[in-house]
């Protein structure tokens, strides 16, 4: 077991605690300020244990001068200090003698908050590279290290993994509860049903593979349905289909035929646009010009059925073009269907939860995972590069 930040004596340590602030901003607003809500609770208990309180995280991807603007953490800052009804100082520099400055005259219940990580990647991508000397830098800073930023876990970058190897560290409350529930899924109580769509399968092959296994049902739909139902021998028209993915899907149909179920019906239209005119198709139906966009109803009378008898959901990958209103039937309907299921219900995937948020039903699922990428990582079975180095109890 990986230590938490509960297992330190916080009083008077200089914390660096690495956060996920990586929020959607348009034109200078922050657009859904979820993440920096989900960090509060770790930053509130080293604030009530004493602790001395230094911030990092990264925001978007910096790779010109034009971009430091853009994704400075300053906006952060502001929303962070009203959240946490404390006044952060906002550092606007990834190191050097102001950073070391502000924190040698730092006092016990102060939170700090340095400049966006990624500045430093203009230089060689020192910061998602995991420069060595990058992340002995900003170890040296602190006293302990604590990773609460679940997003960028399954990466090795110098401001989590390069200062865990360094500092004792330990996992924040996120990360924590991330982990915890993830791990429900490793013994589910059965039957376990997997839901799977979303655009592409070469993606997710290596996860599609561990979670057929894992499951008593796979239920496919989205974009990857498609290349699925072309390995079956259906016409697909002009839907979504990765043809050297076509082998894999045979195979895996031929293995799993008891597991894997694929749409009877679609919703096709002949341009991926609001208001156009929509057809609702039995998957032999399936017209030359035609693109797949959602499930159909019959596909999702079906879907509904494993999914009343289910002990345990997991889905990842919205089921239809959720983007746009006509499509977005199907994943909606499933956002309903699994809410009102008596089954331990987890979702993961950066598109799905914002769907299942959009939609409304976010407080109808038991866990929604805030770390697309990682969550998935961890479901394949692959090790989290920066959890690895976290302190064992
Ligand atoms: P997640 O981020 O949850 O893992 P993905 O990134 O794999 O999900 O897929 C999400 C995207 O898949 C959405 O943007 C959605 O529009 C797209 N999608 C779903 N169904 C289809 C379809 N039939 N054709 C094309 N794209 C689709
Ligand atoms: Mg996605």
């Amino acid at each position: 077991m990986k230590k938490t930040i509960r297992d330190f004596e916080l009083k008077g340590k200089k914390v660096i605690i690495r956060c996920d602030f990586n929020v959607p901003i348009e034109d200078g607003v922050i657009k859904d300020d979820s993440r920096i809500r989900k960090s509060l609770k770790t930053i509130r208990y080293a604030r009530s244990e004493g602790a001395k309180v230094i911030l990092l995280s990264h925001l978007g991807r910096v790779k010109s001068e034009e971009d430091k603007e853009k994704y400075s953490l300053s906006l952060i800052s502001n929303a962070l200090s009203k959240l946490l009804r404390k006044k952060v100082i906002f550092i606007p520099k990834t190191r050097g003698e102001e950073v070391e400055k502000a924190i040698n005259s730092m006092h016990e219940r102060d939170v700090i908050l340095l400049e966006n990580t990624r500045f430093e990647d203009l230089d060689g991508k020192k910061e998602s590279k995991n420069n060595k000397k990058l992340g002995e830098y900003w170890a040296n800073l602190g006293d302990i290290f604590i990773n609460d930023a679940f997003g960028t876990i399954h990466r090795s970058h110098a401001s989590n993994l390069g200062i865990s190897k360094i500092l004792h560290s330990g996992v924040g409350f996120l990360v924590e509860k991330e982990i915890k529930e993830l791990e429900k899924l490793q013994n589910p109580k059965r039957p376990y049903v997997i839901i799977m769509g979303g655009s592409k399968i070469s993606d997710k092959i290596e996860l599609v593979k561990k979670l057929v296994k894992k499951s008593d049902y796979l239920l496919i739909g989205g974009g990857m349905a498609f290349t699925f139902l072309k390995a079956s021998g259906f016409n697909i028209g002009s839907s979504l289909c990765e043809k050297d993915q076509i082998p894999f899907c045979k195979k895996l149909l031929d293995k799993y035929s008891d597991k894997i179920v694929l749409p009877i019906d679609v919703i096709t239209a002949k341009e991926i646009k609001e208001n156009v005119k929509t057809n609702e198709r039995f998957i032999n139906e399936i017209e030359e010009d035609e693109i797949g966009l959602d499930i159909g109803p019959k596909t999702i009378k079906v879907f509904k059925h494993y999914l009343d008898d289910s002990k345990t959901v997991f889905w990842n990958g919205p089921v239809g073009y959720f983007e746009i209103k006509e499509f977005s039937k199907g994943t909606k309907r499933l956002c309903q269907i699994i809410s009102e299921s008596k089954a331990y219900r987890v979702i993961g995937g950066g598109d799905t939860a914002r769907a299942v948020e959009e939609m409304g039903y976010s407080k109808k699922m038991n866990h929604i995972s805030t770390g697309g990428g990682a969550s998935l990582t961890y479901l394949e079975g692959v090790k989290l590069k920066a959890l690895e180095s976290i302190d064992e109890k």
